[in-house]
């Protein structure tokens, strides 16, 4: 439990990607994403651009946290079950100040005691570090409250692009202590249009698998346009897209901190897989009777053809000198007369017999190209899906199975 505390730095989950608006943004100047907020202007950075401010993004998720573990089936747990959110709100913290004092209290107390006693002392500050971290409640140990430091840091969002034009809409005006609209009051505010990408970044430091996967859940709502940023929402505003490009793990070596103090680790990029090598694949595998020279020829071929079509190939190889004539013999295949006239069909039986063709939609191709077609079919564009999908079930489903831990 300590290693988590936010004295102690065992390693940090640096997440980056883009944040692009669905619809219409409007996050006032004058706010954080107040609903009822009528600031006209957009918040806008020094040079005039606007941006989408960190602290906005983690009110939405911290609120859509809370709301989701105050909701059933969270909601009737145990006093202190591991998913749970108090109502800070409310103004009821799940570690009141009050608490904090008391519980330091009782330290410098067992202190004296332990004083008198001539036993070691506590470390007072640690001891109510840790009491407050036990006591906290999910979403504070995630997002930090008055009494522990947030543990996750949203940066401002940055505009990836170029300024966009900025869209004027028209607004009823409200009465912002009734909630109520304003009568005859029109006026117009900014907003960023659909389409703008924000440089998004998010990082958590002494990350916990399943804190992680709470954070990778939030994003997941605000993608689906379950949750929305900035005002306006219940007009449609402030739906964005996540899209992670990097999610990079450091964490502390504890076996030589000397020799590697922090290994970084991108969990988006696939794990090397040990691949046979090209060389092996086109030239030690090939068939072991007759010339080699002549198998390498061949071979050398049919990956230029990039596939074995046996009407073109007796065409080709015989340009090679490889000729109808000579090919039983060179190559060694012992076939009789009558089978020698029609060799294709044994040297390609022979190649793949050795792993160099493989068979894919009724052609044979070289071995080597069809792995590299494969890997191009599994990664389209950069980042593969397959690889997101793998650090998502390693997060939520942490996520999960404290839920099950909880029941
Ligand atoms: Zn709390």
């Amino acid at each position: 439990m300590s290693a988590l505390l936010f004295d102690t730095f065992t390693g940090r989950l640096r997440l980056e990607g883009l944040l692009t608006t669905r619809t219409a943004l409007h996050i006032g100047a004058g706010g954080g994403g107040d609903p009822l907020a009528t600031d006209l202007p957009v918040v806008r950075d020094g040079a005039g651009r606007p941006y989408i401010p960190g602290s906005s993004l983690k009110g939405v998720l911290r609120s859509a946290a809370e709301a989701l573990f105050h909701g059933a089936p969270f909601a009737d747990r145990s006093p202190r079950p591991s998913l749970s959110a108090c109502r800070i709100m409310a103004g009821l913290p799940c570690v009141t100040h009050q608490r904090v004092e008391e519980v330091r209290k009782e330290k410098d107390l067992e202190n004296r005691t332990r004083k008198e006693a001539g036993v070691p002392l506590l470390d007072v500050g640690r001891e109510v570090a840790e009491t407050v971290w036990a006591e906290s409640c999910s979403v504070c140990r995630l997002f930090g409250s008055l009494e522990l430091a947030s543990r996750v840091r949203f940066p401002d969002l940055p505009l990836a692009g170029d300024l966009p034009p900025l869209e004027l809409r028209n607004g009823v005006g409200i009465d912002r202590d009734k909630g109520l609209a304003a009568n005859g009051v029109l006026y117009d505010f900014e907003a960023v249009p659909p389409g703008i990408p924000f440089r998004l970044t998010v990082v958590l430091d002494n990350p916990d698998d399943a804190d992680a996967g709470l954070l990778l859940y939030l994003f997941h709502e605000l993608d689906q346009g379950n949750l929305a940023l900035g005002g306006k929402s219940s007009r449609g505003l402030g739906l964005v897209q996540v899209q992670w490009e990097s999610i990079v793990e450091t964490r502390i070596r504890e076996e030589n901190p000397f020799a590697e103090l922090l290994s970084r680790r991108d969990l988006l990029k696939p794990a090397e897989k040990t691949e046979t090598p090209v060389a092996e694949a086109a030239g030690p595998k090939l068939p072991a009777t007759g010339d080699p020279a002549a198998w390498q020829t061949l071979a050398d071929l049919i990956l230029e053809l990039k596939e074995a079509d046996k009407s073109f190939l007796g065409q080709k190889a015989s340009e090679r000198g490889l000729t109808k004539a000579n090919l039983n013999e060179r190559l060694g295949l012992g076939l009789g007369e009558r089978k020698a006239g029609k060799p294709w069909d044994f040297i390609v039986e022979r190649l793949a017999g050795c792993g160099f063709l493989v068979e894919r939609h009724g052609k044979w191709i070289p071995a080597v190209l069809a792995a590299t077609e494969e890997r191009k079919t599994e990664a389209p564009s950069g980042r593969p899906a397959l690889v997101l999908q793998e650090v998502i079930d390693r997060f939520v489903g942490a996520l999960g199975r404290r839920w099950e831990e909880a029941c």
